[in-house]
């Protein structure tokens, strides 16, 4: 009898295949394997093992090639990986492909070579090979490379020395993915509600088993140290620790605080390390030889051999929702991930998102709560400049009031922040002659204008193209105008009203790799800029001892689409622009430029009232019936034909099983009606909390006729984002 196996394949397929598994070869499910698909060869997991395989099949099954020399992925990685694909309505192979990001061969390790004295003295002697017998005379073995660089020569020169008989050629071990940290290498003097928020942590997790802590602290309240405590403790009890953060691009500083605590860096996990780092990192995870790992969302996927606590930092940002491919929220994830391996979950932040909010508030989560600034440090004090009373002069963004304060920062050696969430020079560019709007051939969406690219560029599709001679409409030349701001629009005005300053940008199109977003966020941190102008890049967790003067250059911006989490989201991130200033020394001071002062969130801001915004935003979606308190799921048909794609997002509207609980609005046309090419129509399936929204989905849509040629359906479960 053959033994059959049933194998999930890492392509965009809910079902496991068959596989015969060879004579010798010794299976489980879990195994990490190699199997011929089509033309090809893909590693794929033993889903499970196939006691009775249907015998017509029997003479087609494929053997699986091969078993990788990889430990097992654990249950509780599997049953993660079914539960997030039946929740997100995903194929699970393209959640399983998530967990096998290792790169596609492992492959030997490369061989490091090394060098070391053994020998007399060359004969010849030269300044080059003194400066290399000299760093080698302490008789260790030196990377080649390395003792290159440091001596300052060529390698011929230690090849040289090599052939003489005064150095040897030696293998060196491999370096490891990353040393173990030292729980105990210099914990800090925590001051009072550290200690005690540290001791719930450690609580936690002496207890064991699965619970949620949310460290909710003002901002420069010192929730990582409190963290940190938490991840001393699973250190030494000899288990991993995964960290997620929004964005990795800005975890430099955080880095460096980890290695300040705990003697060494952490592993990182994010897309741009090199195949072989990732699939090393990969390895040792699995191995259970890496005790830290930071990375971004897809660190949620790594095969952990002894997860202990999951952390994520800044809970409430929108970069934890992935947006393409599988649609999943990584907090939520995270939290579903700690369930199933019944380990400790601790979100942090200053501004919880509502829905986390209400499940402190409800006790379903533990509050640790900071409430003061490390140090006694004061929070920001806030002000309103109202631009219907005391706007900036025409075509100008900065008001005086703000201006002057610029200056007085300025002159006092500190720094200021102007914060705009605009990319570019301005949104959009017309005509001044017959009105024309240069707008996206693709999308609908006007071209941004880059004039440090020289380039007009589409947000939504990447178009660009530089700035027509002419106007396509009238023609005539020298007519185009930039309407509104963007960030490099803003530095230009800065430039002129302080010409001494000296100014960054901080824009993500602007900076092209993790390394160098780092050194310019390193610069800003010893001083060596005045004023910053940024993007939301800037909002993100960092510390700038210097800066105590925020600007929100249009604080109503994020107000204007009308999704439902426009209040949340503009309140969180001003809170926490805002809350880049006066950190270590001084008073920070934040003005909102705004023309609706009296608005809710504007007010919330100024009085410093956190709990009045979270109030009136729960009991506005507990009226309304939105997240938390009821679900949502987003279906969004798109087509390269207008028709085609109102036709079938209508057909399926039709048949929507009808339930009384459920409401099904829609088809409507998307507020970005099209991009890429393509028409797009929304449906929006609203239900109570309680209830099984997946799986009316799954229902639903098995009646669903195919889509055929450009038509394509977007399942989002849990949609943050409705444009
Ligand atoms: P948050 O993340 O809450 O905004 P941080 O964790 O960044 O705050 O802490 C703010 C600053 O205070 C950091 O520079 C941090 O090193 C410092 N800090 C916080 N707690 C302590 C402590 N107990 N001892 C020394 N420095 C601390
Ligand atoms: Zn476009």
């Amino acid at each position: 009898m053959r033994r059959v196996v049933d194998v999930q394949v890492p392509v965009a397929l809910d079902q496991a295949y068959s596989y015969v598994v060879p004579d010798g070869m010794d299976l489980q499910p879990g195994d990490v394997i190699c199997v011929p698909l089509g033309p090809r060869d893909v590693t794929a997991v033993v889903w499970a093992e196939n006691p009775s395989p249907n015998p017509r099949l029997d003479n087609r099954l494929k053997d699986v090639a091969r078993k990788l020399d990889v430990p097992p992925l654990k249950p509780e990685l599997r049953s993660f990986v079914d539960w997030m694909a039946g929740y997100t309505l995903t194929p699970r192979g393209t959640v399983l492909r998530m967990t096998l990001r290792m790169g596609e061969q492992l492959g030997p390790e490369r061989v490091r070579l090394g060098v070391r004295m053994v020998g007399p003295k060359p004969q010849r002697m030269t300044p080059a090979r003194a400066r290399v017998i000299a760093l080698l005379a302490d008789g260790f073995a030196h990377p080649k490379g390395e003792a290159a660089e440091q001596a300052g020569v060529s390698p011929g020169v230690i090849d040289g020395l090599v052939d003489e008989g005064t150095l040897e050629t030696v293998v060196l071990a491999a370096e490891p993915v990353a040393r173990p940290p030292d729980p105990d290498f210099k914990p800090p003097d925590l001051y009072e509600s550290q200690i005690a928020g540290a001791q719930m942590l450690r609580d936690s997790i002496a207890k064991g088993g699965y619970s949620v802590s949310l460290i909710d602290g003002v901002t420069g309240s010192g929730k990582t140290e409190v963290y940190f405590e938490g991840v001393a403790e699973t250190i030494r009890a000899g288990r991993q620790t995964m960290i997620l953060m929004p964005e990795i691009a800005l975890t430099g500083a955080f880095l460096e605080r980890f290695t300040a605590r705990f003697g060494v860096k952490p592993a990182e996990w994010h897309s741009q390390l090199t195949p072989r780092k990732r699939a090393r990192t990969w390895s040792a995870v699995a191995a259970g030889e890496v005790p830290v790992v930071v990375g971004a969302r897809s660190a949620l996927f790594l095969p952990y051999k002894n997860l202990g606590l999951i952390v994520v930092d800044e809970e409430h940002d929108q970069a934890y929702k992935q947006e393409d491919g599988a649609r999943y929220h990584a907090r939520d994830m995270a939290v579903v991930r700690g369930h199933i391996a019944q380990v400790p979950v601790v979100l942090c932040s200053a501004t919880p998102s509502v829905e986390t909010e209400v499940n402190a508030r409800k006790g379903r989560y533990q509050r640790i709560a900071l409430p003061q600034r490390f140090g006694g440090q004061h929070l920001p004090s806030i002000e309103a400049i109202d631009l219907k009373a005391e706007g900036p002069p025409r075509n100008r963004f900065i008001a005086p009031r703000l201006a002057e304060a610029v200056k007085i920062a300025i002159e006092r050696g500190e720094q200021a922040l102007l914060f705009l969430n605009r990319r570019g020079y301005a949104p959009l560019t017309l005509c001044n002659k017959c009105g024309f709007r240069l707008s996206c051939p693709n999308c609908d969406a006007w071209l941004v204008d880059h004039r440090f690219r020289r380039r007009l560029v589409c947000h939504h599709c990447g178009f660009s193209k530089p700035l027509p001679d002419a106007c396509p409409k009238c023609e005539a030349t020298e007519t185009f105008v930039p309407c509104g701001p963007g960030v490099e629009r803003l530095e230009e005005e800065v430039r002129v009203l302080f010409p001494a300053a000296r100014i960054m940008v901080l824009s993500s199109d602007l900076i092209a790799t993790v390394e160098h977003m780092r050194e310019e966020l390193a610069q800003i941190e010893q001083g060596h800029v005045d004023i910053i102008v940024g993007t939301q890049l800037v909002a993100k967790g960092h510390n700038f001892p210097k800066l105590n003067l925020v600007g929100i250059v249009d604080a109503d911006l994020g107000l204007a689409n009308g999704d439902p989490r426009a209040t949340e989201r503009t309140f969180q991130l001003l809170h926490q622009v805002v809350g880049r200033a006066g950190r270590e020394a001084g008073r920070g001071h934040g003005f909102l430029q705004t023309h609706q002062p009296e608005h809710p969130v504007m007010k919330a801001l100024i009085a410093q009232d956190r709990a009045a915004f979270y109030d009136a935003e729960i009991e506005l979606r507990e009226r309304t019936g939105y997240p938390p308190f009821g679900r949502l799921a987003s279906l969004l048909v798109s087509a390269g034909d207008k028709h085609d794609a109102e036709r079938y997002a209508r057909q399926l509207a039709g048949i929507a099983p009808s339930h009384e609980d459920v409401r099904v609005l829609g088809p409507a046309e998307a507020p970005l009606a099209v991009v890429r090419g393509r028409y797009r129509f929304r449906i929006l399936v609203k239900s109570p909390r309680a209830f099984d929204m997946s799986g009316y989905l799954r229902d639903w849509l098995s009646q669903a006729p195919k889509t055929k040629g450009t038509l394509k359906l977007e399942i989002d479960v849990d949609p943050q984002s409705f444009l």
